[in-house]
């Protein structure tokens, strides 16, 4: 069985950009307008001689009425359900928000594994590393230091992905 991952996070963290990053394709919207991925976006990737299958989800958007938010939340809660491990992206430079504690409130319950991917750290500086420090406070666990957009701290997340099969 291929190891199904899911990418959840709130809108414009860089959840399609980390897609594209880890199957080597273009395949996801990358789009400045929060909430572009309304539907499940499935593909597969190759690591270390195993098969994942990776599915990008719209913005979790916790507590929104908005129907379009809704039906994308809802998505994202599928997505998490029949996944085996949850990377929740998060945009590190802006630092941890209500909506990111909501999304992390809602994994732990979930009881799913989890790997946090601190997205948006661009260059390796200790200053900016040290950004993904505060989002171990969620208590989900491992806190991954990336880039999606520079392809830094990859490898690292699908090392941690692959500790939580
Ligand atoms: P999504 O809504 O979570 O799917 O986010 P997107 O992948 O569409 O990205 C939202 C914005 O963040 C886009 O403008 C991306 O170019 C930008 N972005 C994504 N990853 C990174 C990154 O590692 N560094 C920087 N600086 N920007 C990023
Ligand atoms: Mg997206």
């Amino acid at each position: 069985m291929k190891p199904l991952v899911a990418i959840v996070g709130r809108p414009n963290v860089g959840k399609s950009t980390l897609f594209n990053r880890l199957v080597g394709k273009r395949l996801a919207l990358v789009e400045d307008m929060p909430g572009v991925t309304r539907d499940r976006h499935y593909a597969d990737a190759q690591w270390e001689g195993r098969t994942f299958t990776f599915i990008d989800t719209g913005g979790f958007v916790p507590g929104e009425e908005d129907t379009l938010l809704q039906q994308v939340r809802e998505q994202a809660q599928l997505a998490v359900e029949e996944c085996d491990v949850t990377i929740f992206v998060v945009d590190a430079r802006e630092g941890l928000t209500p909506a990111d504690e909501a999304v992390a409130k809602y994994l732990r319950k979930s009881g799913k594994p989890v790997v946090v991917a601190a997205n948006k750290l661009d260059n390796t500086s200790g200053t900016m590393q040290a950004l993904a420090a505060e989002f171990y406070k969620f208590g989900l666990g491992e806190v991954q230091a990336m880039s999606a957009e520079h392809g830094l701290g990859v490898s690292g997340l699908f090392d941690e992905v692959v500790a939580k099969l």
